[in-house]
C-alpha cells in the first residue's frame, strides 16, 4: 500500500491545524540560537515542503518577524511553533515536523548551524553535521 500523501497536525492546542499534500523535501535539525528561542529547545526539527502543498489555518495563528526576511508561526493560545518561512528558501515553508501526526516517517537526514549547537547536547546519530539547505548555507 502507497504511503499517504496527506499529512495533517496540530499544534498543542488544537486551533492550529497543519495539512501538508506530497512528500518534503528534505528534513532535518536546525541549532542556530533563533530557532532554539522558537521552540525554547536546543534544536528545532524541520520538513521542508513546498509552499503551495500546505494549508495552515486557525484563528490563534500569528507571525512574527524573527530577522530579515524570515517569518515564523506559532499559535497564540499554546505557543507551538507551526512554520519558517525564510527568503532564501523561496517556494518552500518549512514545518515543525513533530506537529505533524506522522512526523515519525520522516527522518531528518542531517544537522545545520551546529556551531552554535549546545555544548551539552551530545549528538551520536551519525547524520552529517552539516546538511546544505540553501545554495549559500
Ligand atoms: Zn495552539
Ligand atoms: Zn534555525
Amino acid at each position: 500500500m502507497a504511503a499517504p500523501n496527506l499529512h495533517k497536525g496540530h499544534c498543542l492546542c488544537g486551533n492550529v491545524s497543519i495539512e501538508a499534500s506530497g512528500e518534503p523535501r528534505w528534513a532535518g535539525h536546525c541549532h542556530c540560537p533563533s530557532c532554539q528561542k522558537a521552540v525554547g529547545a536546543a534544536f528545532a526539527t524541520y520538513a521542508g515542503f513546498l509552499a503551495e502543498t500546505v494549508r495552515i489555518n486557525g484563528d490563534t495563528l500569528k507571525t512574527f518577524r524573527s530577522s530579515p526576511g524570515v517569518t515564523r508561526r506559532f499559535c497564540s493560545n499554546c505557543g507551538s511553533a507551526v512554520s519558517f518561512e525564510g527568503e532564501a528558501w523561496p517556494g518552500e515553508i518549512h514545518l515543525h515536523l513533530v506537529l505533524l501526526d506522522d512526523a515519525g516517517m520522516f527522518e531528518p537526514q542531517g544537522h545545520v548551524y551546529v556551531k552554535t549547537q549546545q555544548p551539552w547536547l551530545n549528538l551520536d546519530d551519525n547524520l552529517p553535521k552539516r546538511m546544505k539547505l540553501a545554495k549559500d548555507d
